[in-house]
């Protein structure tokens, strides 16, 4: 087992183009291959040395270290640690290495440097804002955002003198031209709830850049598997891993990824000040999901074709909103931005409120409830719950009708969930 092979391995597949030469010395290359999202999500973030408490075996699984301080043998070690946001480890509110194992996979998976995890999505949202934004400073924000984060802005504003100028995040002139000298911050969201429009990040992001403004984008429902901000130029991605990341409705959760590591220190401090570090069970639980999240991906926009493919053609329903249609009207951005249509869609009822009341009413299989990427299919009816204050007139302002349904498509088996809606949908017109 320990012998040295005389010959150099088979390899597995064509040859790399990049390989070193044939007659270069047969060693492997210190750079190694970037690889796939599947592996990453597999390993990334693994057995870290903290694991290792015998010396000569470590766990598979990170395990959970349940632990809210650390002991050192050296007080010098110890003061030198405490302005550290990695290993060595001092008192978890600063951090855990469960928690650094989940922010090692995810800033892996979108290809930053460092990651935070948070104890919710909006604790991530929160000490991003709120590390960037002072006093007197402006921001540039999509219109269409999560209900939490335009509340968190709003606050901001009413409370703390942060100016915010709204843009519909489909025309870079438009952000070109709101930046004012004091502008700091472009926030953006990759597909939008619950119309699923997709953002430009590209094209945004270079509008930013020109300005010397930060770009934050809340990358949730795409994840890491669909889309990579950092990659078209964003600085800072943030995630509700409570959907997607974890994936099995079983546990909230936030992160923010970082593209540099100025950028990661100064949220570390916040996050550290405002307390909003995770629980290492909840990071935990969180990892465990991430592990299958491109498989979990790959299957949610697999099911979501089929049903949003049954809809369109379903004679009661209107309209269907999902990135993967042809007829998506941001058809060339999805392709440009996304490497898959994701799970979440929408669809108008031509019977408007009382129809799409007596849908979410009459589903079986799929589930009635909030939140949106675990293994389950759920539907809300936006103008009757999450937005019921608002009227006509100021639904269709945000895009959505009194008909719209959303849903967050999720693995079982699509004929199964057709059936469901099937039996839930109006005869037809
Ligand atoms: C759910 C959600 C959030 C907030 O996350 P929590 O984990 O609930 O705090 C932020 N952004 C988007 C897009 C979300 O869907």
């Amino acid at each position: 087992m320990t012998s040295t092979p005389v010959s150099a391995p088979i390899p597995a597949s064509a040859p790399d183009p990049d390989a070193p030469a044939a007659d270069a010395p047969a060693v492997r290359s210190a750079e190694p291959r970037a690889q796939a999202v599947d592996t990453i999500a597999v390993h990334a973030g693994g057995t870290a040395e903290s694991n290792d408490f015998t010396g000569v075996s470590r766990p598979v699984a990170v395990p959970i270290h349940q632990a809210s301080t650390f002991t050192f043998d050296d007080a010098d070690v110890f003061a030198d640690a405490m302005g550290k946001p990695d290993a060595p480890f001092v008192y978890s509110r600063y951090g855990n290495p469960t928690t650094h194992a989940l922010e090692t996979a995810m800033a892996a998976l979108e290809g930053g440097v460092a990651a935070l995890a948070t104890s919710s999505g909006m604790g991530a949202i929160t000490a991003v804002l709120t590390t960037h934004l002072a006093s007197g400073d402006h921001v540039v924000a999509q219109r269409r955002l999560y209900g939490g984060t335009f509340a968190m802005l709003r606050d901001l504003e009413q409370r703390y003198g942060v100016q915010v100028t709204y843009v519909s995040g489909d025309d870079p002139a438009e952000v070109a031209a709101a930046v004012r000298p004091n502008t700091r911050l472009l926030y953006l969201e990759t597909i939008a709830n619950p119309m699923t429009q997709v953002c430009d990040i590209p094209a945004m992001t270079a509008v930013a850049r020109a300005h010397g403004i930060l770009t934050v984008v809340d990358n949730t429902f795409a994840t890491p598997v669909l889309c990579r901000p950092l990659a078209h130029g964003a600085d800072i991605v943030v995630h509700s891993t409570t959907k997607y990341v974890g994936g099995h409705s079983d546990v909230v959760g936030g992160i923010a990824v970082f593209a540099d590591p100025a950028g990661h220190r100064a949220v570390w401090d916040r996050i550290v000040e405002s307390g909003v570090n995770p629980d290492p069970f909840a990071a935990w639980l969180t990892l465990r999901g991430l592990r299958t999240l491109p498989l979990r991906m790959r299957r949610h926009c697999e099911v979501a074709a089929v049903v949003a493919g049954r809809l369109a053609e379903h004679p009661a329903v209107s309209a269907v909103y999902w990135p993967g249609l042809p007829d998506h009207p941001r058809r060339d951005v999805v392709d440009r931005v996304l490497d898959g249509p994701g799970g979440m869609l929408a669809f108008d009822l031509a019977g408007g409120r009382a129809a799409a009341d007596a849908f979410v009413h009459g589903v079986r299989l799929a589930l009635l409830a909030a939140s949106l990427g675990g293994l389950e299919t759920l539907v809300v009816h936006p103008a009757g719950t999450s937005h019921r204050q608002l009227d006509a007139e100021q639904l269709r302002a945000v895009g959505i009708g009194e008909g719209t349904v959303r849903v967050s498509v999720g693995i079982e088996d699509p004929e199964d969930i057709w059936a469901d809606f099937a039996q839930a949908l109006p005869a037809g017109s």
